[in-house]
Parts: C-alpha cells; structure tokens; sequence
C-alpha cells in the first residue's frame, strides 16, 4: 500500500513544506477549495503544500502532465473535486502521484509550478465539494460512557452500543469551513429543578472533538456496501467541530436523539487529507477481553489487520479576554482517534446495510474522540463533568461551558518513526452573541 509518495526522505521545492512541524509536506497532498481573499473568483480546487496552495487550474494550463492525469485535472481545474472523490482507488493513486513528483525537489514542472502558488494566507477557504448528506457517528467509546454517565449514572452505556454504529442525521444546511463564526443557539430547556422548560439563549454550550469521513463513490440504493468496498471507498478525512447545545440536548434527545442541540452549526477544517495520505499511520482493529466481536458484516480481516488510524487529536481554546491581553491558545485536551470503537470501514458498511446509498461527498462524523483518562474528554460536557468541575484557563478564568467570544481549535496530526509527520491544519470557530429576544 506503501509507495514512492510515502518515502519520508521525499522533499519539496516549496521550501516551507520541509519545515520538520509543516502539515502539509510533500508527503500528506490535501485538497481544499479556495479563492483569492476578497475576489468574487469561481472557486478552485487545490492542494496544500507547506504555507502555500498550488492553484490546479493554473497548474493545469501552466506545464504538461503525465498519460492520463490532464483528464482528471480537467474538472479539478473547473473546482469540481466530486469526479475524483468517485474515482476508483487506481485513479486517485496516480494523481497523488503526479502531483508528489511535480512538487517534489528536482521536479522539472517546478518553473512552471512556481507560477501556480497562492499563500494560504491569501487565500479563502469553502466547503470542498457540495455535501449531500451529513451523519453524525458515535464511535468514541469513552465519550459514550462519559457522557452516558451524566445522562444516566446506574446504565452509562446502552446494550445496543457494542453492536451497533450508533449515528443520527445531521443537517447540512448549518455546516461550516474554518473559521466559522456562529450565534450562540436559542432553544428549549429544562432547567434544574423546573417543572416547565424555558425558551432562550442556551446556557450549555458545548465543543466537539470529531473528524469527518467524506464518501468516494458511494452505492446504489439498495446495494449495501461489504467492508472490502467500503474501506475502498472513503475519499479522505477533515477535522470537525459538532458544537452542541447540552441544555437543549438534555430536554430533546428522547426518544428521538439530537435535533436542535447540534444543528446551528458544525465547523469543519478545509484540507481533506487522503485515505492515501493516511496509509503509513494505519493500526490494529481490536476489542478488548469480554467485549462481543463485531457481526460479520462489520467485520474482514483487512479491518482487523489496519482498520484504525493513528491520529492524535488536540483541542485548544483562545477567550476573549486571552485575545485581548495576546496570550495564545490554551490546550484543553488531546486523544487519538486509534482508540474508536468503531472504524471508518465500519461506519461506511454500516450506513449502507439497510439498503441506504451514500452518496460521494456525503460526510460522516465520528462522533466525539474522547481518551480513556479524565482530562481527555472531547468535550466540555466531560472534562467540567457536567459544568460541576470548571475548568481553569490561563489568566484566571475558569469554563464549565463555552462563553461569548471563545475561539476553539481543534488540530490533529499523524506521527510515526520511519514515515513523515503529516496534519490536518486547523479547524477553528467563534461563539458569537444570542440574537437579541
Ligand atoms: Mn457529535
């Protein structure tokens, strides 16, 4: 699975893609869609390389490719990433590598490639492709009982969670690229020790840690993809940000689950690493002792062998009053998606067993990645365990839930010896002020 584009000693002419902290190295190659900052340009389709962006329309025009790649940079250049997200395994490799060896140091396309760079910092990013669905996981076993235990301290985890992918619909509408600034949500809560609910600006507002799946080419509806298709068939992977409002979560998720605590809005990162990028960080799929072992359907050896990936997660927080006073963001937590009860294969068979197509571009959370130990929950929810531990900030402050004017960062990033460090960038967001009654 490993191949030229994976050599770790691989460098860039883009010199700052060879900074040992870069996220974007020759090696990782993460679509994004983008326009110059400030234009009213169409949107393109590029990858991120070191703090640059190589622009493929212009690549496209500038230099000739390789047998076969100018007909899939042809809608790429047009800011279309659907046709290659739907492309088989054997396409996207070859222009993963086609652009690895274009970007790569002695590359002879370099003068030309040197034309077709935007800053990142010049650019603006928007959602990669038009999404057509949106599904939130619940993969994450230490959240589902973290926070299980707060709902319901004496039966944390339901029978169902060890069987079942858990998920729920989410909306597409309110999905956001970083940085995404939202208004605080107005909803219905139950406030301790009400007999009725009120109606106003959520008082419980919340982060959380995910990242999420985009679909390939999907299946036809009433064609359940097995596990070989669908670990074949994810296109790539993004931060995400499911912020949820857990007053308005308490009072509505029964019998039904989430509906308006988390669809104000969600906050994705721009870069949509690659199932191909992510090939050196794959790791054991395993239960522990005593756990039951997944139905055949959510089960093949490919899985058991490398159905997770070794990301680490971090989570940051920057408040308004931190801003001010220029203090930078603060850690609040880190995990590693490795410890998901449920892979991306699994979450893909599953989606598709009842008959239902996924559709590509469609984008799949994880639901929160949380670690094992206090201190590690992707959530505020977890980590103030229900806002009766605040957390202490730099500066004095404390949070047991989000505040007007707080920035969050998620970050993630994959490490192992003998292969190059690659990340996702960032994912960031900003609560803003309820909407006046
Ligand atoms: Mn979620």
């Amino acid at each position: 699975m490993l191949d030229a584009t994976h050599d770790a000693a691989l460098r860039s002419w883009v010199e700052s893609a060879n900074a040992p902290d870069s996220d974007f190295p020759v090696q990782n190659l993460p679509y994004g869609a983008f326009r110059r900052k400030g234009s009213d340009e169409p949107l393109r389709i590029g990858v991120a390389i070191g703090d640059q962006i190589l622009d493929l329309k212009l690549a496209r025009a500038q230099c000739p490719w390789g047998p076969g790649v100018d007909e899939w940079l042809a809608p790429l250049s047009e800011g279309q990433l659907k046709p290659l997200m739907a492309a088989p395994a054997a396409t996207r490799r070859l222009m993963r590598s086609a652009l690895s060896q274009a970007l790569a140091e002695g590359s002879d396309q370099a003068p030309f490639l040197e034309l077709c760079l935007l800053p990142q910092a010049q650019a603006e990013m928007a959602m990669p492709c038009a999404i057509g669905d949106y599904t939130d996981f619940f993969t994450g076993i230490h959240h589902a009982t973290a926070v299980g235990k707060l709902f319901r301290p004496d039966n944390p985890l339901l029978p169902n969670y060890k069987w079942v992918p858990i998920a729920y619909h989410g909306r597409v509408s309110s999905l956001g690229v970083s940085p995404q600034a939202f208004v605080r949500p107005t909803g219905q809560s139950l406030p301790p020790g009400a007999t009725e609910p009120r109606f106003g600006p959520s008082q419980r507002l919340d982060y959380e840690l995910e990242l999420g799946v985009f679909v390939g080419a999907g299946n036809a509806l009433g064609e359940p993809m097995d596990m070989a298709q669908a670990e074949a068939d994810w296109f790539g992977i993004v931060l995400l940000n499911d912020w949820s409002a857990r007053d308005v979560q308490a009072w509505e998720y029964q019998p039904l689950g989430p509906f308006l605590a988390k669809s104000f809005a969600t906050t994705i990162s721009p870069w949509i690493v690659t199932r191909e990028a992510l090939e050196p960080f794959r790791a054991p799929f395993s239960r522990p002792a005593g756990d039951p072992q997944p139905l055949p359907y959510l089960d093949a050896p490919a899985n058991r062998e490398r159905g997770q990936i070794d990301i680490a997660l971090q989570v940051l927080i920057q408040t308004e009053a931190m801003r001010a006073q220029g203090v930078a963001p603060a850690e609040l937590s880190r995990s590693n998606f490795r410890d998901a009860y449920w892979s991306v294969a699994q979450m893909l068979a599953h989606h598709s067993s009842g008959g239902c197509n996924l559709q590509t571009g469609d984008l799949l959370g994880t639901g929160t990645q949380s670690g094992p130990l206090p201190g590690q929950g992707g959530s505020l929810l977890e980590l103030s365990v229900g806002g009766k531990q605040p957390v202490a900030l730099p500066g004095g402050e404390t949070r047991s839930f989000l505040q007007d004017g707080d920035t969050l960062v998620l970050r993630a990033h994959c490490e192992r010896a003998g292969a190059r460090r690659i990340g996702f960038g960032e994912c960031r967001g900003t609560v803003l002020p309820a909407r006046a009654a």
